[in-house]
């Protein structure tokens, strides 16, 4: 187990969003977060991660123990330094260069220097199929490409878990493909990662667990295999009967920003 929440509860002012999480993400492993919009999916991974902080909870991350609530800004800093996180809006500079996008945490936060950096961002960006973009800027990238630089920055520290929320549900469906192909490369190669998807065909053949949110609790988690084919639970069954309905089995209109 590398990560471990529990109890994990979050509010904005009257509404609770997240009521009580046990959440285990195991090393190596692959972890799909389904359910409605609305259900506190991004909230969750912005709370693992603190770019939100919860109101109560504990998190164990490496065998060492942290009150969500009460985590330092020091003990934030340096689990973050462990973990990467691809935005459903890829959210890269404008300014910069995909290359640069790709050192920059590497320079600046870890003051890493400028040659070794960018040998890692080069070995990143040839990991996502983006070696031949490295200088071009966002603007000049489509949604997936773009999408891609995102994923290599995420990747570029090593990180031990990787945390995606909804990583192409702002692409055009020709796009989401190479996006998804990338994601599951990572997995082959064996990394920890927690992806929110409406793409629940993906879902199905590249997680191992899968966990359905609905109303800020988890409603059922399951191996993959046991929640998208034999869900237990019959809000589990309505969602993903409905989501297989769709074209291209997306569950619904992607969830806002
Ligand atoms: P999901 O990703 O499953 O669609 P979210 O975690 O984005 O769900 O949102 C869960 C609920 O929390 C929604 O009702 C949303 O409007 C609300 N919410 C999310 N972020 C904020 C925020 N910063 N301030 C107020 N309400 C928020
Ligand atoms: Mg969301």
């Amino acid at each position: 187990m590398i990560l471990k929440a529990e109890g994990l509860k979050k509010s904005f002012g009257e509404l609770t969003v997240l009521d009580g999480i046990d959440f285990t993400i195991n090393k190596g492993e692959v972890v799909a977060v389904i359910g409605p919009s609305g259900s506190g999916k991004t909230t969750l991974l912005r709370c693992l991660n603190f770019l939100e902080r919860a109101d109560e909870g504990r998190l164990v991350f490496d065998g060492a123990e942290y009150d969500l609530a009460g985590i330092t800004r020091k003990e934030i800093i340096a689990i973050r330094k462990r973990t990467g996180f691809v935005f459903q809006s890829y959210n890269l500079f404008a300014n910069k260069t995909a290359l640069e996008n790709v050192t920059e945490g590497l320079i600046i936060a870890r003051k890493i220097d400028r040659k070794t950096a960018a040998e890692a961002g080069l070995a990143a960006l040839e990991k996502v199929g983006m070696l031949d973009r490295k200088d071009y800027y966002p603007s000049k990238l489509s949604g997936g490409q773009q999408q891609r630089v995102a994923i290599a920055r995420a990747m570029v520290t090593d990180p031990e878990v990787i945390y995606f929320d909804e990583p192409t549900s702002a692409l055009d469906p020709e796009l989401t493909g190479e996006v998804l192909g990338v994601i599951r490369d990572l997995a082959s190669d064996g990394h920890t990662m927690v992806i929110v998807t409406h793409e629940m065909g993906f879902a199905r053949n590249v997680a191992d667990r899968a966990v359905f949110m609905e109303n800020g609790i988890i409603a059922e988690e399951g191996t993959a295999a046991d929640i998208f084919d034999n869900p237990q639970n019959e809000r589990t069954r309505a969602f993903l009967n409905k989501s297989m309905a769709l074209p291209g089995g997306a569950a619904s209109a992607p969830d806002a920003p």
